[in-house]
C-alpha cells in the first residue's frame, strides 16, 4: 500500500485547453481521499494523470515512495475503476473476476484464494456463476469493483464509479465502498461531482476549480468553513446564504437588520460577506425576540424538515432550514433570526475566507 503525492501538475492538452492548472495533493497512505468540483474542473485529468494514463505537461506524481512520471500504468501497481464497467459478457462472474489474476500468469491455488476472498468482501458468492447479462446494474457494479480488488494493488482510482445507478443503490454502494476500503486500507482515490458522495465517503475532500485546489479538508471542515465563495457556493444543499455585512458594534450587520456574532479578527475597511447555513437561520412568528421582519416567498417540504425561502433585507431568496413541524403558509409575515454561532466571513474582493 502507498501513499500518492502530486506536485504542481499541469495538464495542456494538445489542442491548447489547460485541463489541469496546478494542483498540490498529498494523499496518506490507507486514506480515502475525494476529489469534487463541477463538470471540466480537472478532476477526471488528474485522476488519470496518477493511474499514467494521460501524461503531464509538467508536475510530479509519486506512489509510494516512486516517481512514477514516466512509468506506464500497467507498472504502477494501481487498479482503477470507471463509471462504466467493461466485463466480459461471455464471462461468468468467478472468470471475470480470475482474468487479470490469471493474464498475470498467477497459480492456480492463488487466483482461486484470492476470487474467494475478493467475492466474499463483495457479496458475490451467490452470483459466481453468473453471466453479466443475468446480473442487475449494481450486481455488475460490485463485480467490477471485485476485479479492481482481486490484484490488490497499492491504491485504488475510482471515477464516478456509482453515476449509472439509482438513487438507492448508490446509497447502499456508497456504505460497501466505504466499509470495504476501511476493511482493506488500501488508499483510495475517488473522483465525484455528487457533493453528498463526497461528504459522506471521504476521509478528505480536495475542492476543485478551473484546474485549480480551492480546499483541501475533512468533509467537516469543509462544509463548515469553506475556504472561498465559490466552495461556499458549491457545498451543501441548498448551499449557504451569501449575505453581505456590516460590522456594528461588535456585531455583523445585514441590510435588513439581521444581527450575526462577529468572528473575532476581521479585517477592516473591506467589503464582507457572511456565509450563513440554512440551518443556523430560524423563522419564527411575526415580532419573536431577537427576529427581524421577514415574508415567506416559498416552503420546499422534504418529509422531516422545510426549506423556506424567504423575502428580507431587499432579496427574495434567503434559505432557511426548519423542522417540518414548524409551518408557515406561503405569503406568510414571519421573523427571521440567526441562531448558529459566528458564521465564516468572506473578503468580497478576494472571495477568500477571513474569519
Ligand atoms: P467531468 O466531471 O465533466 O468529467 P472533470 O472535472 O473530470 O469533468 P476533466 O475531464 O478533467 O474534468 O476535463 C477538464 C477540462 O479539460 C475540460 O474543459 C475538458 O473539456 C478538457 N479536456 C478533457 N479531455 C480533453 C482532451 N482529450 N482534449 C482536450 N481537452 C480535454
Amino acid at each position: 500500500m502507498a501513499g500518492i503525492e502530486v506536485t504542481a501538475l499541469h495538464k495542456r492538452y494538445p489542442d491548447g485547453t489547460v485541463a489541469v492548472e496546478h494542483v498540490d495533493l498529498s494523499i496518506a497512505d490507507g486514506e480515502l481521499f475525494v476529489m469534487l468540483g463541477p463538470s471540466g474542473c480537472g478532476k477526471t485529468t488528474t485522476l488519470r494523470a496518477i493511474a499514467g494514463l494521460e501524461r503531464q505537461t509538467t508536475g510530479d506524481i509519486r506512489i509510494g515512495a516512486t516517481l512514477v512520471n514516466e512509468l506506464p500504468p500497467a507498472e504502477r501497481d494501481i487498479a482503477m475503476v470507471f463509471q462504466f464497467y467493461a466485463l466480459y459478457p461471455h464471462l461468468r462472474t468467478r472468470d471475470n473476476l480470475a482474468f487479470p489474476l490469471r493474464a498475470e500468469g498467477l497459480p492456480k491455488a492463488e487466483v482461486r484464494e484470492r476470487v474467494d476472498e475478493a467475492a466474499r468482501l463483495m457479496r458475490l458468492a451467490p452470483l459466481l456463476n453468473r453471466r453479466p447479462r443475468q446480473l442487475s446494474g449494481g450486481e455488475q457494479q460490485r463485480v467490477a469493483l471485485a476485479r479492481a480488488l482481486v490484484r490488490r494493488p497499492r491504491a485504488f482510482l475510482m471515477d464516478e464509479p456509482l453515476t449509472n445507478l439509482d438513487a438507492e443503490l448508490r446509497a447502499d454502494m456508497r456504505t460497501e465502498i466505504k466499509h470495504l476500503q476501511g476493511e482493506l486500507g488500501t488508499t483510495m482515490v475517488y473522483v465525484t461531482h455528487d457533493q453528498v458522495e463526497a461528504m459522506s465517503l471521504g476521509h478528505r475532500i480536495a475542492i476543485l476549480n478551473k484546474g485549480r485546489v480551492e480546499q483541501i479538508g475533512t468533509p467537516l471542515e469543509v462544509y463548515d468553513r469553506p475556504a472561498s465563495l465559490f466552495c461556499a457556493a458549491f457545498i451543501g444543499s441548498p448551499p449557504m446564504n451569501l449575505i453581505e455585512v456590516e460590522v456594528a458594534d461588535g456585531n455583523l450587520c445585514g441590510q435588513g437588520g439581521l444581527t450575526l456574532t462577529a468572528p473575532p479578527g476581521l479585517p477592516r475597511d473591506r467589503r464582507l460577506v457572511a456565509g450563513v447555513r440554512p440551518e443556523a437561520l430560524e423563522v419564527a412568528e411575526p415580532g419573536a425576540e431577537h427576529s427581524v421582519p421577514a415574508r415567506v416567498v416559498s416552503a420546499e417540504w422534504l418529509g422531516d424538515e422545510i426549506i423556506y425561502v424567504v423575502d428580507h433585507g431587499g432579496r427574495r431568496d434567503v434559505r432557511v432550514r426548519m423542522p417540518s413541524t414548524v409551518r408557515f403558509a406561503a405569503d406568510a409575515k414571519v421573523g427571521l433570526r440567526h441562531s448558529g454561532g459566528a458564521p465564516a466571513v468572506y473578503d468580497v474582493g478576494t472571495e477568500e475566507l477571513v474569519a
